[in-house]
């Protein structure tokens, strides 16, 4: 089972070449092969040997296409197996007759010219006019009570039922293959979607939640919040003498610097809150249920932290200090407000020493 799957989904070998319509296509050649081996074996067994040897004919081209569908374009492959069903349900249609619902044929074909995705809405909706007119005449030139099979034989049984089957069997093939088509470009378009308000939403090379980002998160918490329900701090910390950094080691060590950190204040904050880069080498911070009190006392252990750590760039090792200024949130005060005032005490702090946190 396993050897017939990966024969099925081998890729095609011409590039863009849609390898869905390719597996559908062997998915169908595969089957068509022991079905019209059942459909010849039924008509030999009552001895109606030009037609159980016509069978047998449409099976091996059925093994041909199949084999070709390896090194023939898939919509090539697409338009060789479709004409090759339509004459299918012609020939038996025409010569054992209508009943048998070998005109079947024609909607399997049908619904495979118009899974190709190569082929232009015009051309299908002209093979589909053409395919309708040819029902019309083949249901004209069928024998409708069948004059070769006798009613009650093993043969006719066989075909009447088979045929249907069979056919009900190829359309759901086609039929999950084009639902599998639309779930794939779903879940595309979600996969694009996501990625898509990721990138949006996060600082390139901090990889940290951005301003913008930062700035809903607050909309929504101002949104949701319900007095008394719990303390919300804002701070906003900037790294001391950033300036000197990128003028002592240069531009790199100044990016490599910021990106580390941020790694750091992620890690912190995670049990706390959000972190995310407000701009150049300044950051907010946003502490869920805690006051400001708490707030102050964790980011003067991140502050000590920080302060301890040492970057290494170049072969140059490279220490920083921080700066912070928090308040807290209350609802009567609002977001902006709150973080107007974290600023202020920012600058209080850079006024009066920096490395310090100001609350
Ligand atoms: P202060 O302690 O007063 O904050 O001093 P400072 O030097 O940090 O402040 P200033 O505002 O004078 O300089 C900020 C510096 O941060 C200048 C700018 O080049 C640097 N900076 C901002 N964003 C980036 C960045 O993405 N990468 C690098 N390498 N440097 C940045
Ligand atoms: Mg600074
Ligand atoms: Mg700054």
């Amino acid at each position: 089972m396993s050897k017939i799957l990966d024969l099925i989904k081998k890729d095609s070998i011409f590039e863009g070449e849609s390898n869905r319509l390719l597996m559908l296509l062997r998915s169908l050649l595969l089957l068509f092969i022991p079905y019209t081996c059942s459909v010849g074996l039924s008509l030999l067994l009552h001895r109606l040997m030009v037609h159980a040897l016509a069978a047998f004919a449409f099976a091996l081209l059925f093994l041909v296409f199949f084999i070709r569908s390896y090194k023939v374009r898939p919509p090539q492959t697409c338009l060789f197996t479709t004409i090759l069903c339509y004459f299918y349900a012609y020939y038996f249609s025409t010569t054992l007759g209508w009943h048998f619902s070998f005109y079947m044929l024609f909607l399997v074909g049908f619904f495979l010219f118009w899974f190709d995705s190569s082929m232009s809405i015009k051309k299908k909706s002209l093979i589909s006019a053409v395919t309708g007119l040819l029902l019309c005449f083949v249901c004209m030139m069928s024998p409708q009570i069948t004059a070769i099979l006798e009613p009650g034989s093993a043969a006719y049984a066989y075909l009447t039922y088979s045929n249907l089957v069979f056919c009900i069997l190829f359309l759901s093939v086609i039929a999950s293959f084009f639902c599998l088509q639309f779930v794939e470009a779903e879940r595309q378009l979600y996969l694009y979607n996501k990625e898509l308000k990721r990138i949006s939403e996060t600082d390139p090379l901090t990889k940290l939640p951005n301003r913008r980002f930062a700035l809903e998160e607050l909309k929504e918490i101002e949104a949701g919040y319900e007095s008394n329900d719990r303390f919300v701090s804002i701070a906003i910390g900037d790294i001391d003498f950033f300036k000197r950094v990128n003028d002592s080691y240069g531009h790199d060590a100044g990016d490599y610097i910021l990106s580390s950190l941020s790694g750091l204040l992620n890690e912190e904050m995670k049990e706390h809150g959000m972190v995310a880069r407000w701009g150049g080498e300044e950051f907010l911070f946003v502490f869920d249920h805690a006051n400001g009190d708490d707030s102050f006392l964790l980011l003067d252990t991140l502050r000590e932290k920080i302060e301890h750590t040492e970057y290494t760039f170049g072969g140059q090792r490279i220490a920083i200090t921080m700066t912070f200024g928090v308040e807290e949130y209350g609802p009567r005060v609002g977001i902006d407000p709150t973080i107007a005032a974290a600023d202020k005490k920012l600058y209080l702090g850079k006024n009066s020493g920096r490395n310090k946190v100001v609350y």
